[in-house]
């Protein structure tokens, strides 16, 4: 029996409601533009969002994460490489990686093989997973996830701190970067303990030939702590929201592309329909 909300999410699938917004990453010695981070969003037809924090956990117990998933590559695929073909070639995008997904079997193959096409566009791939949940650990996961990065797809911890994985991840799993949580970005000038944290969070990425990214950014005093750190990268609010692809577009200073011109042009076969 489904819940409302899952009724609703399921409508939702079919009339388009799901989108991808993209928030800007930022290398936070020169300022130059890193990355991206795909987020999935979700407008009703009444016009209100929905936090995936409310609906990715639906996507998960009712099985459909797999389908959306394969299709957020799609569109990220798509639009990264029209970035890339407009001259941003150093945007990389990450995408948020569901535990489920990682436990379907062949879903971190059929990453690999679309990342010929992926990176033959020229464009970066990062996977995020999050620390949040027990990450599989099996021979096979950590097989393929080597796979990846050996076809230089990054992997990075998400909520780093926050979880129940252990630090022997780290000496397991290909790890390229760990991300620092924005609950403890957002105690910096305020919790001594937080600011200890984020100062052994850096030294440790910093001495395991890790880069740190730190989430939810969102004042200029975070900001200067967290480069006198050492951070490598940062995201938030202070920078900017995720954006729409047109907003990030206009953000790059890219040009819009032709209506209807646009979606699939880098592989098709998980249209979300
Ligand atoms: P996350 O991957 O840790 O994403 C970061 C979250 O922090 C995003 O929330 C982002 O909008 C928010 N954020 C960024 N900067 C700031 C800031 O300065 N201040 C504050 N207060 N928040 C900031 P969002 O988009 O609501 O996503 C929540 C979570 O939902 C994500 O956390 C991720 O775990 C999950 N999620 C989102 N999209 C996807 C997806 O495509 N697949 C999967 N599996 N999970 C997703
Ligand atoms: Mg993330
Ligand atoms: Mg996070």
């Amino acid at each position: 029996m489904q819940s409302p909300l899952e009724q609703q999410l399921q409508r939702a699938l079919e009339r388009h409601e799901l989108k991808v917004h993209y928030q800007p990453k930022f290398h936070l010695a020169t300022g130059e533009l890193q990355g991206v981070e795909a987020l999935l969003r979700w407008c009703t037809d009444t016009g209100s969002w929905i936090s995936p924090s409310a609906f990715v956990p639906l996507l998960e117990s009712s099985g459909l994460i797999n389908r959306v998933g394969a299709w957020l590559f799609e569109c990220a695929a798509s639009d990264s490489a029209y970035w890339h073909r407009h001259g941003q070639s150093v945007v990389r995008v990450a995408i948020n990686i569901s535990p489920l997904q990682l436990r379907e079997r062949g879903f971190l193959s059929w990453v690999l093989s679309i990342c010929d096409t992926w990176q033959a566009a020229g464009a970066g791939l990062d996977l995020e997973l999050t620390e949040s949940a027990s990450l599989p650990d099996s021979y096979d996961v950590v097989g393929a996830l080597n796979a990846l990065a050996a076809a230089n797809v990054r992997l990075a911890l998400d909520d780093f701190g926050t979880g129940y994985s252990s630090l022997s991840l780290l000496t397991r799993l290909p790890v390229r970067h760990l991300k620092i949580d924005r609950s403890f970005v957002a105690q910096l000038g305020v919790s001594r303990k937080a600011e200890v944290i984020v100062d052994a969070i850096i030294r440790l990425g910093r001495d395991i030939g890790l880069e740190t990214i730190a989430e939810g950014i969102e004042t200029e005093q975070q900001l200067s702590y967290l480069r006198q750190l050492g951070c490598d990268i940062g995201q938030g609010y202070y920078f900017s929201p995720a954006l729409n692809r047109d907003d990030l577009l206009s953000r790059l200073q890219l040009p819009m592309p032709p209506p209807g011109r646009w979606r699939g042009e880098v592989f098709r076969g998980h249209a979300l329909s």
